[in-house]
Protein backbone atom coordinates (compact mmCIF):
# COMPACT_ATOMS: atom_id res chain seq x y z
CA UNK A 1 0.00 0.00 0.00
CA UNK A 2 1.51 3.38 -1.25
CA UNK A 3 1.68 5.51 2.50
CA UNK A 4 -0.47 8.67 2.04
CA UNK A 5 1.27 11.85 3.87
CA UNK A 6 -1.30 13.18 5.96
CA UNK A 7 -3.75 11.55 8.22
CA UNK A 8 -7.18 12.42 10.00
CA UNK A 9 -7.01 13.01 13.68
CA UNK A 10 -9.28 14.58 16.70
CA UNK A 11 -6.75 16.79 18.78
CA UNK A 12 -7.21 17.65 21.91
CA UNK A 13 -5.57 21.82 21.73
CA UNK A 14 -6.96 23.71 24.79
CA UNK A 15 -7.72 21.37 27.87
CA UNK A 16 -11.80 22.00 28.72
CA UNK A 17 -12.74 22.16 25.22
CA UNK A 18 -13.77 19.57 22.77
CA UNK A 19 -11.08 17.66 20.37
CA UNK A 20 -10.89 19.29 16.57
CA UNK A 21 -10.88 17.38 13.51
CA UNK A 22 -7.51 17.68 11.93
CA UNK A 23 -5.37 16.73 8.75
CA UNK A 24 -1.96 15.86 9.99
CA UNK A 25 1.30 14.59 8.54
CA UNK A 26 1.60 11.27 9.16
CA UNK A 27 4.13 10.73 11.60
CA UNK A 28 7.70 9.08 11.19
CA UNK A 29 8.96 6.47 13.39
CA UNK A 30 12.26 7.03 15.46
CA UNK A 31 14.55 4.25 15.60
CA UNK A 32 12.89 2.16 18.28
CA UNK A 33 9.57 2.99 16.78
CA UNK A 34 6.88 1.01 14.66
CA UNK A 35 4.71 3.16 12.34
CA UNK A 36 1.37 1.57 13.06
CA UNK A 37 -2.05 2.16 10.79
CA UNK A 38 -4.56 2.25 13.80
CA UNK A 39 -7.66 -0.25 13.34
CA UNK A 40 -9.58 0.46 16.50
CA UNK A 41 -8.71 2.74 19.71
CA UNK A 42 -10.44 2.61 23.09
CA UNK A 43 -11.80 5.69 24.95
CA UNK A 44 -10.83 5.26 28.27
CA UNK A 45 -11.78 7.74 31.63
CA UNK A 46 -8.39 8.79 31.52
CA UNK A 47 -8.95 10.53 28.38
CA UNK A 48 -11.78 12.81 30.08
CA UNK A 49 -9.25 13.19 33.06
CA UNK A 50 -6.83 14.83 30.74
CA UNK A 51 -9.24 16.25 28.67
CA UNK A 52 -10.83 18.00 32.02
CA UNK A 53 -7.37 18.57 33.60
CA UNK A 54 -7.23 16.53 36.44
CA UNK A 55 -3.61 15.28 35.11
CA UNK A 56 -1.77 18.38 34.54
CA UNK A 57 1.19 17.47 32.43
CA UNK A 58 0.01 16.60 28.74
CA UNK A 59 1.42 17.32 25.90
CA UNK A 60 -0.83 20.12 23.94
CA UNK A 61 -1.68 19.58 21.23
CA UNK A 62 -2.22 15.87 22.24
CA UNK A 63 -3.53 12.76 20.08
CA UNK A 64 -5.70 11.14 23.01
CA UNK A 65 -5.86 7.52 22.88
CA UNK A 66 -3.68 4.93 24.93
CA UNK A 67 -6.05 1.62 24.08
CA UNK A 68 -4.62 0.71 20.00
CA UNK A 69 -5.07 -1.66 18.35
CA UNK A 70 -3.63 -1.81 14.67
CA UNK A 71 -1.07 -3.15 12.32
CA UNK A 72 2.48 -2.24 11.42
CA UNK A 73 3.19 -0.51 8.34
CA UNK A 74 6.54 1.26 8.57
CA UNK A 75 9.86 0.40 11.10
CA UNK A 76 12.30 2.46 12.57
CA UNK A 77 16.05 1.23 11.69
CA UNK A 78 16.42 -0.75 15.06
CA UNK A 79 12.79 -2.82 15.37
CA UNK A 80 13.44 -6.25 15.54
CA UNK A 81 10.75 -7.36 17.00
CA UNK A 82 7.66 -6.37 14.58
CA UNK A 83 7.70 -6.66 10.78
CA UNK A 84 5.52 -5.28 8.38
CA UNK A 85 2.00 -6.39 8.29
CA UNK A 86 2.14 -7.69 11.87
CA UNK A 87 -1.05 -6.37 14.36
CA UNK A 88 0.12 -5.12 17.86
CA UNK A 89 -1.87 -3.43 20.59
CA UNK A 90 0.16 -0.02 22.10
CA UNK A 91 -0.63 0.67 25.73
CA UNK A 92 -0.54 3.52 27.97
CA UNK A 93 2.92 2.61 29.32
CA UNK A 94 4.41 4.13 26.24
CA UNK A 95 8.17 4.52 27.63
CA UNK A 96 10.57 3.62 30.76
CA UNK A 97 13.87 5.02 31.65
CA UNK A 98 15.29 1.70 32.49
CA UNK A 99 17.97 3.18 35.01
CA UNK A 100 15.80 4.46 37.46
CA UNK A 101 15.38 3.08 40.98
CA UNK A 102 12.08 1.86 40.10
CA UNK A 103 13.20 0.70 36.83
CA UNK A 104 15.92 -1.16 38.43
CA UNK A 105 13.81 -3.30 41.06
CA UNK A 106 11.21 -4.25 38.79
CA UNK A 107 8.66 -1.70 39.23
CA UNK A 108 8.91 0.04 35.84
CA UNK A 109 5.05 1.04 36.34
CA UNK A 110 6.36 3.69 38.63
CA UNK A 111 9.06 5.18 36.24
CA UNK A 112 10.83 8.27 37.50
CA UNK A 113 10.94 9.28 33.55
CA UNK A 114 8.00 7.16 32.16
CA UNK A 115 6.05 8.49 28.33
CA UNK A 116 2.38 7.49 28.32
CA UNK A 117 0.25 7.27 25.30
CA UNK A 118 -2.07 9.65 24.59
CA UNK A 119 -1.13 11.56 27.10
CA UNK A 120 3.02 12.96 27.04
CA UNK A 121 3.47 10.72 23.62
CA UNK A 122 0.77 10.92 20.73
CA UNK A 123 -2.18 8.24 20.90
CA UNK A 124 -4.47 6.50 18.96
CA UNK A 125 -7.46 8.54 18.24
CA UNK A 126 -5.93 9.09 14.33
CA UNK A 127 -5.49 6.98 11.59
CA UNK A 128 -1.22 6.16 12.16
CA UNK A 129 0.51 6.63 15.15
CA UNK A 130 4.18 5.65 16.08
CA UNK A 131 4.75 3.60 19.35
CA UNK A 132 8.21 2.59 21.00
CA UNK A 133 8.69 -1.47 19.70
CA UNK A 134 9.57 -2.38 23.75
CA UNK A 135 6.12 -1.40 24.78
CA UNK A 136 3.78 -2.82 22.20
CA UNK A 137 2.00 -6.10 22.41
CA UNK A 138 1.93 -8.67 19.33
CA UNK A 139 -1.90 -9.15 18.69
CA UNK A 140 -3.18 -12.56 17.50
CA UNK A 141 -3.28 -11.43 13.64
CA UNK A 142 -7.23 -12.91 13.68
CA UNK A 143 -8.45 -10.49 16.69
CA UNK A 144 -11.07 -8.12 16.31
CA UNK A 145 -9.68 -4.96 16.43
CA UNK A 146 -12.43 -3.50 18.34
CA UNK A 147 -12.82 -6.30 20.87
CA UNK A 148 -9.12 -6.58 21.53
CA UNK A 149 -9.02 -2.55 22.03
CA UNK A 150 -10.60 -2.45 25.76
CA UNK A 151 -7.44 -5.00 26.69
CA UNK A 152 -5.01 -2.94 26.53
CA UNK A 153 -6.18 -0.07 29.16
CA UNK A 154 -9.39 -1.24 30.48
CA UNK A 155 -8.05 -4.66 30.42
CA UNK A 156 -4.74 -4.32 31.73
CA UNK A 157 -5.68 -1.64 34.56
CA UNK A 158 -8.06 -3.57 35.50
CA UNK A 159 -6.06 -6.66 35.56
CA UNK A 160 -3.28 -5.21 37.95
CA UNK A 161 -5.76 -4.31 40.34
CA UNK A 162 -7.15 -7.68 40.53
CA UNK A 163 -3.91 -8.82 40.94
CA UNK A 164 -3.05 -6.53 43.76
CA UNK A 165 -6.52 -7.86 45.91
CA UNK A 166 -4.11 -10.69 47.03
CA UNK A 167 -4.62 -14.66 45.83
CA UNK A 168 -6.67 -16.99 47.98
CA UNK A 169 -9.63 -14.63 47.78
CA UNK A 170 -13.71 -15.46 47.85
CA UNK A 171 -15.62 -12.73 47.40
CA UNK A 172 -14.26 -9.94 45.56
CA UNK A 173 -16.07 -6.42 45.64
CA UNK A 174 -16.07 -3.97 42.40
CA UNK A 175 -17.13 -0.65 42.36
CA UNK A 176 -18.39 1.42 39.18
CA UNK A 177 -18.93 -1.23 36.45
CA UNK A 178 -17.74 0.15 33.35
CA UNK A 179 -15.24 -0.90 30.76
CA UNK A 180 -12.26 -2.25 33.57
CA UNK A 181 -15.02 -3.85 35.74
CA UNK A 182 -16.55 -5.76 32.93
CA UNK A 183 -13.62 -7.58 31.91
CA UNK A 184 -12.28 -8.31 35.52
CA UNK A 185 -15.23 -9.35 36.38
CA UNK A 186 -15.11 -12.44 33.71
CA UNK A 187 -11.73 -13.06 35.22
CA UNK A 188 -12.72 -13.19 38.32
CA UNK A 189 -15.63 -15.52 37.74
CA UNK A 190 -13.62 -17.53 35.63
CA UNK A 191 -11.01 -18.48 38.46
CA UNK A 192 -13.78 -18.99 41.19
CA UNK A 193 -13.79 -15.82 42.94
CA UNK A 194 -18.01 -14.47 43.93
CA UNK A 195 -18.16 -11.23 42.53
CA UNK A 196 -20.25 -8.35 43.72
CA UNK A 197 -21.12 -5.08 41.76
CA UNK A 198 -21.86 -2.32 43.11
CA UNK A 199 -23.63 0.70 40.62
CA UNK A 200 -24.47 4.11 40.61
CA UNK A 201 -27.63 4.02 42.64
CA UNK A 202 -30.78 2.84 40.47
CA UNK A 203 -28.72 1.69 37.19
CA UNK A 204 -30.48 -1.34 36.88
CA UNK A 205 -29.15 -1.73 33.39
CA UNK A 206 -25.38 -2.19 34.98
CA UNK A 207 -26.55 -4.24 37.98
CA UNK A 208 -28.17 -6.34 35.10
CA UNK A 209 -24.99 -6.20 32.87
CA UNK A 210 -23.03 -7.47 35.95
CA UNK A 211 -25.65 -10.31 37.03
CA UNK A 212 -25.08 -11.53 33.15
CA UNK A 213 -21.54 -11.45 33.25
CA UNK A 214 -21.79 -14.00 36.23
CA UNK A 215 -21.56 -11.60 39.66
CA UNK A 216 -23.69 -13.19 41.97
CA UNK A 217 -25.02 -9.87 43.80
CA UNK A 218 -25.39 -6.26 42.20
CA UNK A 219 -26.52 -3.52 43.95
CA UNK A 220 -25.56 0.14 44.47
CA UNK A 221 -22.74 1.50 45.95
CA UNK A 222 -24.32 2.56 49.04
CA UNK A 223 -25.60 -0.84 49.84
CA UNK A 224 -23.65 -3.06 51.68
CA UNK A 225 -23.30 -6.50 50.23
CA UNK A 226 -24.89 -9.69 51.91
CA UNK A 227 -21.33 -10.88 52.81
CA UNK A 228 -18.52 -9.54 53.68
CA UNK A 229 -16.00 -9.18 51.10
CA UNK A 230 -12.37 -10.18 51.08
CA UNK A 231 -11.68 -7.01 48.58
CA UNK A 232 -13.12 -4.41 46.70
CA UNK A 233 -11.70 -2.78 43.53
CA UNK A 234 -12.57 0.62 43.06
CA UNK A 235 -13.12 1.50 39.15
CA UNK A 236 -15.25 4.70 39.47
CA UNK A 237 -13.16 8.00 40.36
CA UNK A 238 -15.26 9.20 43.48
CA UNK A 239 -13.77 9.10 46.76
CA UNK A 240 -16.13 8.65 48.92
CA UNK A 241 -16.14 5.09 47.68
CA UNK A 242 -13.10 4.14 49.58
CA UNK A 243 -14.89 4.42 53.18
CA UNK A 244 -18.22 2.98 51.91
CA UNK A 245 -15.86 -0.36 50.51
CA UNK A 246 -13.71 -0.72 53.68
CA UNK A 247 -17.07 -0.99 55.61
CA UNK A 248 -17.84 -3.74 53.07
CA UNK A 249 -14.94 -5.77 53.76
CA UNK A 250 -13.78 -8.36 56.24
CA UNK A 251 -11.07 -8.19 58.65
CA UNK A 252 -7.26 -7.86 56.69
CA UNK A 253 -9.36 -6.89 53.60
CA UNK A 254 -8.08 -5.07 50.85
CA UNK A 255 -9.54 -2.16 48.98
CA UNK A 256 -7.78 -1.30 45.77
CA UNK A 257 -8.15 1.74 43.46
CA UNK A 258 -7.98 1.18 39.65
CA UNK A 259 -8.11 4.64 38.53
CA UNK A 260 -5.56 7.44 37.98
CA UNK A 261 -8.15 10.06 39.48
CA UNK A 262 -9.68 10.50 42.54
CA UNK A 263 -12.19 12.94 43.72
CA UNK A 264 -11.18 14.11 47.68
CA UNK A 265 -11.90 10.97 50.42
CA UNK A 266 -14.01 11.87 53.14
CA UNK A 267 -12.30 11.53 56.31
CA UNK A 268 -13.74 8.24 58.20
CA UNK A 269 -13.36 7.31 61.56
CA UNK A 270 -10.06 4.58 62.06
CA UNK A 271 -12.48 1.82 63.15
CA UNK A 272 -13.29 1.40 59.18
CA UNK A 273 -9.38 0.50 58.74
CA UNK A 274 -8.94 -1.27 61.71
CA UNK A 275 -8.23 -5.32 61.72
CA UNK A 276 -5.55 -4.79 59.22
CA UNK A 277 -7.78 -3.61 56.70
CA UNK A 278 -5.47 -1.57 53.45
CA UNK A 279 -6.26 0.77 51.44
CA UNK A 280 -3.70 0.73 48.08
CA UNK A 281 -3.82 2.69 44.60
CA UNK A 282 -2.52 0.78 41.24
CA UNK A 283 -0.99 3.25 39.10
CA UNK A 284 0.13 2.52 35.30
CA UNK A 285 0.82 -1.07 33.98
CA UNK A 286 3.62 -3.22 33.52
CA UNK A 287 4.82 -5.03 30.08
CA UNK A 288 4.40 -8.53 32.36
CA UNK A 289 0.76 -7.56 33.27
CA UNK A 290 -0.02 -7.13 29.72
CA UNK A 291 1.92 -10.12 28.86
CA UNK A 292 -0.17 -12.01 31.36
CA UNK A 293 -3.75 -10.81 30.62
CA UNK A 294 -3.24 -10.97 27.14
CA UNK A 295 -2.62 -15.41 27.26
CA UNK A 296 -5.14 -15.60 29.79
CA UNK A 297 -7.83 -13.51 28.23
CA UNK A 298 -8.45 -16.03 25.37
CA UNK A 299 -8.63 -19.17 27.81
CA UNK A 300 -11.47 -16.99 29.88
CA UNK A 301 -12.79 -16.04 27.18
CA UNK A 302 -13.32 -12.63 28.02
CA UNK A 303 -16.12 -11.31 26.01
CA UNK A 304 -15.78 -7.11 25.19
CA UNK A 305 -18.95 -5.74 24.69
CA UNK A 306 -17.79 -2.59 22.87
CA UNK A 307 -20.07 0.49 21.81
CA UNK A 308 -18.77 1.76 18.50
CA UNK A 309 -18.01 5.22 17.09
CA UNK A 310 -16.62 6.49 13.84
CA UNK A 311 -13.05 8.50 15.01
CA UNK A 312 -14.49 11.54 13.98
CA UNK A 313 -17.48 10.75 16.77
CA UNK A 314 -14.62 10.81 19.37
CA UNK A 315 -16.27 13.71 21.49
CA UNK A 316 -19.09 12.42 21.45
CA UNK A 317 -17.81 9.23 23.05
CA UNK A 318 -16.42 10.60 25.51
CA UNK A 319 -19.33 12.45 26.28
CA UNK A 320 -21.10 9.21 26.63
CA UNK A 321 -18.88 8.21 28.86
CA UNK A 322 -18.86 11.39 31.04
CA UNK A 323 -22.63 10.69 31.86
CA UNK A 324 -22.53 7.70 32.61
CA UNK A 325 -24.30 6.18 29.27
CA UNK A 326 -21.75 4.09 27.66
CA UNK A 327 -22.22 0.83 28.63
CA UNK A 328 -18.62 -1.84 28.50
CA UNK A 329 -16.25 -0.52 26.74
CA UNK A 330 -16.04 2.66 23.90
CA UNK A 331 -14.02 2.19 20.90
CA UNK A 332 -13.21 4.06 18.00
CA UNK A 333 -13.44 2.48 14.78
CA UNK A 334 -10.40 4.52 12.69
CA UNK A 335 -9.48 2.55 9.76
CA UNK A 336 -10.49 -1.03 8.28
CA UNK A 337 -8.52 -3.94 8.79
CA UNK A 338 -6.75 -5.40 5.94
ZN1 LIG B 1 12.68 4.45 35.09
ZN1 LIG C 1 -6.99 4.00 30.15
Amino acid sequence: MEMPSKMRAMVLEKLGEPLCFKELPVPQPSPQQVLVRVHACGVCRTDLHIVDGELTEPKLPLILGHEIVGTVVGLGEKVHRFSIGEKVGVPWLGYTCGECRYCRRDQENLCDHPGFTGYTIDGGYAEYTVADQRYCFPMTPDCNAAEAAPLLCAGLIGYRTYRMAGEDIERLGIYGFGAAAHIVAQVAVFEGVKVYAFTRLGDNEAQDFARRLGAVWAGSSTELPPDELDAALIFAPVGSLVPQALRATCKGGKVVSGGIYMSDIPSFPYRLLWEERVIRSVANLSRRDGEELLELAPKVPVKIEVQIYPLSQANEALDDLRSGRMQGAGVLMVTDEQ
